[in-house]
């Protein structure tokens, strides 16, 4: 397993409940698990987002994001908070096309409500400035920490091995498997699974397999100080556009500029620039009048070509094994993605939360003329 976020870990999981045999070690090449794009989300469960395979994958993970062994966790992973889009008079189309698209492929209710509903949902929205409003009222936050800590309790308890510090930087095909040349010496393995996220391709090449156009964009995230007032029932506000989002976050309030700029694998920094953007747009559409950020960061969301993930065996090579492409439900998907991936990668038949899950929409091959 190469990549200890959230992929590699629940792949490591799954493969292991459907093994008990299977030697797993999962190499990750920072000192801390989770260091890259899994401890930089808005850590949202939207079930009606993505790709219809996103949809699917996000149905078959509610049950271990609801129902989570109780040896897995301490405390239940999911918290509900309801999700408003709201627009301003310039946005009415905007607000139809989500409503039209929602209502079409929704999984969950999407419903346009009255502006009093939508300020009672987050009270700091400036009354004037909201034309109309969206509510997907069965979403919720999810503790992203307790469910990457719930793969990496099963994957111990069930003997994976876990292996920081330590960067695949070639894959050598060695008879039928794999001699990987690491940060730490050389690893042999029968099969790679390549839950890089950012680096995906990067990892590819090495193995001399092809790309699959992986591209990660920068999402830049940031704290401020709340309102000071009794949050509790608030809901996470965005822009219909995707201008802005924010939600209370215990005494403060984590906000985020939306955006989508193109970037390379890399550990990204803020732009001083991109916070003063988001805190303009935040402060015309809010009341909160931030004036000074606590914390900043950027978060790598990275997509294949046709934003579908890329999850399955190469097609030059079955024991490369590829799971990769999570865009921006990479959290709420993880319970399902990490099973079908596993369930793949041992060739197994597929279990019935994927009963209408297109593969074709998934296949690593599909970006290859001829496959
Ligand atoms: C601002 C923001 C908001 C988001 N909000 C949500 C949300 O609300 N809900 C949701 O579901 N998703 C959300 N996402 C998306 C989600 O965070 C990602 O889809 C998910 O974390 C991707 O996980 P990953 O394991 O594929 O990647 P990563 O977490 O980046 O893990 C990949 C790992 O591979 C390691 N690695 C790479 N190359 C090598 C190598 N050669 N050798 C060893 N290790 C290597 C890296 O160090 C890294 O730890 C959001 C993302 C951002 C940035």
């Amino acid at each position: 397993m190469i990549g200890g976020g959230i992929a590699g870990v629940s792949v490591a999981h799954y493969l292991l409940q459907l093994d008990y045999n299977l030697d797993v070690v999962l190499l990750e090449m920072e000192a801390t698990l989770a260091h890259h794009t899994t401890g930089r989300s808005a850590a949202l469960l939207l079930e009606n987002l993505g790709t219809s395979s996103m949809r699917v994958l996000t149905s078959a993970s509610l049950d271990h994001l609801r129902n989570t062994p109780d040896d897995l966790v301490d405390d239940p992973l999911l918290a509900h908070r309801p999700v408003l889009h709201v627009g301003t008079v310039e946005q009415d189309e905007a607000i139809d096309r989500m409503l039209v698209e929602g209502i079409k492929s929704a999984t969950t209710p999407t419903m346009e409500i009255d502006v009093d509903e939508a300020m009672s949902l987050f009270p700091l929205l400036r009354r004037e400035r909201i034309h109309r409003a969206i509510v997907e009222p069965d979403s919720a936050d999810i503790d992203v920490g307790g469910l990457h800590q719930s793969f990496v309790r099963g994957l111990r308890r069930a003997g994976g091995r876990i292996v920081t510090s330590t960067r695949v930087d070639a894959a050598i095909p060695d008879g039928d498997g794999w001699q990987l040349d690491t940060t730490d010496g050389p690893i042999g393995a029968d099969m790679v699974v390549n839950c890089a996220g950012a680096w995906g391709d990067v990892v590819a090449a090495t193995a001399g397999l092809a790309p699959v156009g992986l591209q990660p964009f920068r999402r830049t995230a940031f704290m401020v100080d709340g309102p000071g007032l009794d949050t509790t029932g608030w809901a996470f506000a965005g822009d219909i556009d995707h201008q802005w989002y924010l939600r209370d976050d215990g005494p403060q309030m984590f906000c985020s500029l939306a955006e989508e700029n193109p970037s390379e694998p890399c550990d990204p920094k803020p732009e001083e620039l991109d916070v003063a953007l988001a805190i303009d747009r935040l402060n015309e559409a809010t009341t909160l009048s931030i004036r000074s950020v606590n914390s900043a960061w950027v978060g790598l969301r990275t997509f294949a070509p046709d934003r579908s993930m890329v999850i399955g065996p190469d097609p030059d090579n079955a024991s490369f094994v590829w799971c990769v492409g999570q865009g921006g439900t990479g959290i709420q998907t993880s319970p399902g993605v990490g099973r079908i991936t596993a369930e793949l990668t041992l060739g197994g038949p597929l279990s019935q939360p994927f009963g209408e899950l297109d593969l074709d929409e998934i296949r690593p091959g599909r970006f290859r003329t001829g496959q």
